[in-house]
This record gives C-alpha cells, sequence and structure tokens, in this order.
C-alpha cells in the first residue's frame, strides 16, 4: 500500500493552502470549527468554484473538472484544516449532485450543477420530520400528484441551514397506499415559493444552524421530480453513503483539535509545560492515534469511490468511529483545559477557552446527523460483516 500522494496531488495541496492563506491575511475569512455546517459564504464558494474546487468529480460537460475523489479528499481536507466557510456548497457539492448527476434530468443537470458551482444554488436536506428519523422510510411529508404539478404538504426538522437555502432537496411520499418503501419520491423545490416557511431550533450550544421547514399546499412543476417517482427510496441508499463519506465527519472541531496541542505546550503549569502532565500527555497520545486512524479510514473510503464503488459499509464504519473521535475530542479539551475549558464565549479570555465549551455542547449531535451510530453499526454488521438481519 503507498500512502503518498502523487506530485500532482501535492501540488493541488500547496495551491489551496496557498489560496487559504492568502485569503486569511486578507481577511477573507473568520476561521471556524462545524464550518461546513455552520459558516456560510457565497463568496467565498463561488471563488472556490472558479478555481475548480467545487464539483470537482463531477463530468466536465457539467462543468465538473473530471477528477478523482482522491484529489477531492485533498482539496476538503485543507479546507476544513483552515476552518474556512464552505458551507454554501458543501452539501450540494456532497451528495446533491452526484444524486442529480445519477438520476437527474438533462434540463437539471444543466441548470443546478453549474449554479452548485457558482454559488448560487445552497440546497439544504429535507428528510427528517417529527416522528421520522432513522426510520425514515415511515415519513409523512407528501406530494401529491396534480395535472403536471405536484402539492406538498407536511414538515421537516432539524433542517440545518434552511434559513439560508436556495433549494431543499425534499424526501416526500408520492404514492399513500403503497408499502412504505415503495411509494416515495425526491424532489427539488425552490425555498422562495409560497407555502414554504421555516422556523428557527437553537441548538445545544446556543446557536441557530438548523430549523423546522413547513410546506402548506406548496405547487411545484413536475419537473422537480429528481429521477422516477415512487422509486426515491433506492435513490436516497446512495445518497446517504456520499453523506456519510467526508473528511468532515472526521475534522468538524479539527481547529479545536489543532489548538488544544498548542495551549499544552505553551501553557505552564506547575513550572513545565502541561503537555509533560502524564494525565494530559495520556489524552493528547489518544486523541493524536484516533485522528491518524479515522484520518485513514476516511482516504479508504475516497479510494473505494476511487475505484468507481458508492462506499457503504465502508462510509458507516468510517463515520462511526470518526464521529467518537469528535466526541472524544470534545469531551479531553475541557479536561486538559481545566476549569479555563468551561468558560464560555464572549469572556474576556483567549479565543479557545470559549470554543472549547461551546464545542463541548455542540459534540452531541456529530453521531446523531447524517445517520446514528447504532443505524451504522446495523449497516456494518450486516452489509460489511455479512450477519443476519434479524
Ligand atoms: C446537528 C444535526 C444536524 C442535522 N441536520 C439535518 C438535516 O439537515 N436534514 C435532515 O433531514 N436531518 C438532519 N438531522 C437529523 C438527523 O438525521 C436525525 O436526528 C437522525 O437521523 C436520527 O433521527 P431522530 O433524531 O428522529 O432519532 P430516532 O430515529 O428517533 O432515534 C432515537 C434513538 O434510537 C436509536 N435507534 C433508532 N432506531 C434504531 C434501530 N433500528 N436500531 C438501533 N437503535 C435505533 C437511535 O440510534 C437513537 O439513539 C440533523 C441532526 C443533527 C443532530
Amino acid at each position: 500500500m503507498d500512502f503518498r500522494l502523487t506530485p500532482e496531488q501535492e501540488q493541488l495541496k500547496a495551491e489551496v493552502r496557498a489560496f487559504l492563506e492568502a485569503e486569511l491575511a486578507a481577511g477573507g475569512f473568520q476561521p471556524t470549527d462545524n464550518s461546513w455546517m455552520v459558516s456560510y459564504s457565497r463568496d467565498f464558494s463561488r471563488k472556490l468554484g472558479a478555481r475548480g474546487w467545487i464539483g470537482m468529480t463531477w463530468p466536465r460537460e457539467y462543468g465538473g473538472r473530471g477528477r478523482s475523489y482522491i484529489d477531492r479528499f485533498v482539496c476538503t481536507e485543507e479546507l476544513l484544516r483552515y476552518g474556512a466557510p464552505v458551507a454554501a456548497h458543501w452539501v450540494a457539492d456532497r451528495q446533491m449532485a452526484p444524486a442529480i448527476i445519477a438520476y437527474g434530468s438533462e434540463a437539471q443537470k444543466r441548470e443546478i450543477l453549474p449554479r452548485i458551482i457558482a454559488g448560487e444554488a445552497v440546497f439544504c436536506i429535507g428528510m427528517s420530520e417529527p416522528n421520522s428519523g432513522s426510520d425514515l422510510a415511515s415519513l409523512q411529508t407528501r406530494a401529491t400528484a396534480r395535472g403536471d404539478e405536484f402539492i406538498i404538504d407536511g414538515q421537516k426538522v432539524w433542517t440545518s441551514g434552511a434559513h439560508l437555502a436556495d433549494f431543499i432537496y425534499l424526501v416526500a411520499r408520492t404514492d399513500p397506499q403503497a408499502p412504505k418503501h415503495k411509494g416515495i419520491s425526491e424532489l427539488i423545490v425552490d425555498m422562495k415559493l409560497p407555502g414554504v416557511s421555516t422556523r428557527p431550533l437553537i441548538d445545544s450550544s446556543g446557536d441557530h444552524h438548523f430549523n423546522e421547514v413547513f410546506f402548506d399546499g406548496v405547487r411545484v412543476p413536475g419537473t422537480a421530480l429528481v429521477g422516477q417517482l415512487n422509486r426515491g427510496w433506492y435513490q436516497i441508499a446512495s445518497q446517504l453513503d456520499y453523506e456519510r463519506s467526508g473528511m468532515e465527519r472526521l475534522m468538524s472541531n479539527y481547529l479545536l483539535y489543532r489548538d488544544v496541542f498548542q495551549y499544552a505546550k505553551q501553557t505552564i503549569r506547575r513550572g513545565k509545560p502541561l503537555a509533560d502532565e502524564p494525565s494530559v500527555r495520556y489524552l493528547l497520545g489518544d486523541l493524536a492515534i484516533h485522528y491518524e486512524v479515522g484520518r485513514l479510514l476516511l482516504y479508504r473510503v475516497a479510494w473505494v469511490l476511487s475505484k468507481g464503488r458508492i462506499p457503504n459499509y465502508e462510509a458507516a464504519l468510517a463515520k462511526v468511529f470518526c464521529t467518537a473521535f469528535e466526541q472524544r475530542l470534545a469531551d479531553a479539551a475541557p479536561r486538559i483545559m481545566g476549569l479555563h475549558g468551561q468558560l464560555l464565549p464572549g469572556s474576556s479570555h483567549a479565543a479557545l477557552e470559549g470554543r472549547a465549551a461551546k464545542g463541548y455542547s455542540f459534540a452531541p449531535g456529530y453521531t446523531l446527523q447524517g445517520g446514528t451510530s447504532e443505524i451504522l453499526r446495523n449497516i456494518v454488521a450486516i452489509r460489511g460483516l455479512g450477519l443476519p438481519a434479524s
């Protein structure tokens, strides 16, 4: 196994770094943990798109660059390492575009994909409902065909970035009489249509990033349907595999990871660096080992993608391991920092001190979003290990 990047990939990494350093120096962005979820800048996405760093793996005819998934990982790893504001294109680049490329109409491909690259088509994911999360197939939001339109009624919940999105990639029931997996379809719905409304939900760290989304008699044209009517369930499966496959499942709180090491090296307690205390040393070593193992698991996922396969149990396994690391880190940082780690943002202390407490409250979501660890372990057991389903 050769773990080295090719010279071209090393060059790509250097180019992305140079761009990010220049942007930072010019005050172009404020590095943020969870930036792929919370840090929206259409302008920044547009700049990345112009450099060919959105849609890297898509076909060239739709504005993509036809590059490998390893190239994409090299690029996304750098963006996350810097906490760059990438949320405006992240989910669209990661899963909506591959779904549209695989199942969408020619018109959808030509209209939407270039707009994602230009930072003009910001998507949110409309799957979860108040009574349907892990058991997504039980969803109740309806899209009723009437003439050449669909009429949508229902509610979604936990919808990240819905208040900032142009489109929701909606999963809805189109045949209420069919068995629950067989009457579901996917639609692209414009968030500005009459009858669509959002209500903020405040997350456990006190921020507004997800929402409830309501649909009250929303009329969308039949052309909003992605792929085949009532076959949405089979399309969603591969979309979820893409959702679980990225570097963001390890690096959501990378800035905290970087800074807690620095803090432990620079802080002097009882006359020596905090990092020299055996209990702190143990925690730092434990974090470093888990980070490196998680990174290799994700590169394995990229390797599967680069072979033209959609990773399934490989992505599930990586997400379980890597999001557990993110929580381990969120738990370890305040312990390493002691009482300072409990200070809330906005205090007069160094930036890290507020971030550790905030990161701790945000962390429970890592093992829920994109499929809970329990559900993913079932996938690893059944599809990876071949154990019986029941
Ligand atoms: C930060 C964050 C952002 C999110 N963003 C979005 C978004 O943008 N769009 C969107 O659609 N959704 C989003 N979600 C919702 C997320 O996908 C759901 O929370 C998740 O799928 C779990 O569903 P649930 O909350 O209804 O929990 P439930 O499905 O009710 O599960 C409750 C508990 O029971 C366990 N459980 C359930 N079924 C089984 C089973 N068969 N075997 C073993 N254990 C089981 C679960 O693991 C969990 O611990 C987000 C969630 C978070 C935390």
